[in-house]
């Protein structure tokens, strides 16, 4: 190799070569499937030839005048000779299109880093460890599935089960004390009555867990018992399991907070209230103030917090869950135009702002 440039096309080669994918090939570039035509294989010869570029290839320590092989060079030399012996195998089985980026281990690289991130970054887990980390990302899904900066592609993986099955009695969505959806009801009644009424179920329990966190908030704020009383109940029921699964890990079981029925129904109510109000509002100016006049006008806040904190209480009410809803519905949004939320949408359930979002994103993706 004479410049730099060569070497980089050589690479770019090579790589290309190791990472076709259907609908992925352009012409002049090895982006396709392996394959063979009129006995003639372009890979085949192309992985030949770079084996003997690459076995020629060597660094010059500029230091000492020496002549180094480096590891990375000696282990593509070894993938590429793993591609000949797996397309060769590949094809006495009868196999005439090989895509190679279908054998991409970068999302088991991905899933390793979140096994490695857990528990303060445990990098070296034992098997008992490694177990138990495994657990505790299917139950928590804490952590994000790629790192940024990491030279692994996102794999777009998503949990293999709904983890709201765990917390299901024998498998049928228990009775609920609360009512009124979160979302707008819906046009369809699709899928199923059992899953409309799981995802019900779900949403109720995510609601506790999110006021509970609210109601910590203010009692943070406003530590007087009589206000305190009016949100928190001492009657744990099943709704607030997310509340206890969750937050005992984070607050290792110290200043859990159950919020009551009253309290639960009332963050629904704010919610859906902010979430109606965007869909036609979001692009104006002062959302806080207007959602606080449109929700004042339906709820009734009057056994919220003490006579004397009442006021202050239920300020900070609305402007804390408004900070927080407002925030999850543009990450919504922006989701959905990034394509990434489509495995967890159904068309049916969405609403109209978020089709307007999602026909941004069909039509202005880059087509791979
Ligand atoms: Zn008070």
């Amino acid at each position: 190799m004479k410049n730099t440039a060569e070497a980089v096309l050589f690479f770019d080669r090579v790589f290309d070569s190791v990472n076709g994918s259907r609908g992925g090939s352009a012409p002049g570039k090895m982006r396709g499937p392996v394959k063979e035509i009129n006995g003639e294989c372009k890979h085949l010869d192309f992985w030949k030839e770079s084996i003997r570029v690459l076995q020629d290839l060597y660094y010059v320590d500029t230091n000492v005048g020496d002549r180094k092989r480096v590891p990375s060079v000696k282990n593509w030399i070894t993938t590429l000779e793993s591609f000949i012996n797996l397309w060769v195998e590949l094809k006495d089985m009868g196999v005439s299109f090989f895509y190679t980026r279908n054998l991409n281990q970068d999302p088991l690289e991905n899933f390793f880093g979140r096994i490695r991130a857990l528990n303060y970054r445990n990098v070296n887990p034992d098997p008992y460890s490694f177990i138990c980390s495994f657990k505790s990302l299917l139950v928590t899904d804490v952590l994000g599935p790629h790192s940024p900066n990491s030279n692994c592609e996102e794999d777009m993986g998503e949990a293999i089960f709904n983890k709201g099955l765990m917390f299901e009695v024998h498998g049928a969505p228990a009775s609920l004390p609360v009512a009124g959806p979160s979302r707008e009801p819906r046009a369809s009644p699709s899928p199923s009555l059992l899953q409309q009424a799981r995802e019900e179920t779900q949403n109720v329990r995510s609601s506790a867990f999110t006021a509970g966190f609210v109601s910590r908030q203010l009692i943070k704020k406003i530590p007087c018992t009589d206000c305190r009383k009016t949100m928190l109940t001492t009657e744990i029921t099943d709704v607030h399991d997310w509340v206890t699964q969750r937050e005992r890990r984070l607050l290792k079981g110290r200043n859990l907070k159950y919020p009551n029925t009253k309290f639960i129904i009332l963050f629904r109510k704010l919610v859906t209230c902010i979430n109606q109000y965007l869909e036609y509002h979001s692009h104006q100016k002062s959302v806080v103030k207007y959602i606080k006049v449109e929700f004042l006008k339906s709820a009734d806040v009057s056994w919220l917090g003490c006579s004397q904190h009442c006021r202050e209480l239920l300020d900070m009410f609305v402007s804390l869950v408004c900070r927080v809803q407002i925030h999850n519905w543009c990450n919504c949004i922006n989701k959905i135009m990034k394509g990434s939320f489509l495995g967890k949408m159904s068309s049916s359930s969405m609403t109209p702002i978020q089709e307007i979002a999602f026909k941004k994103y069909t039509t202005l993706r880059v087509k791979k």
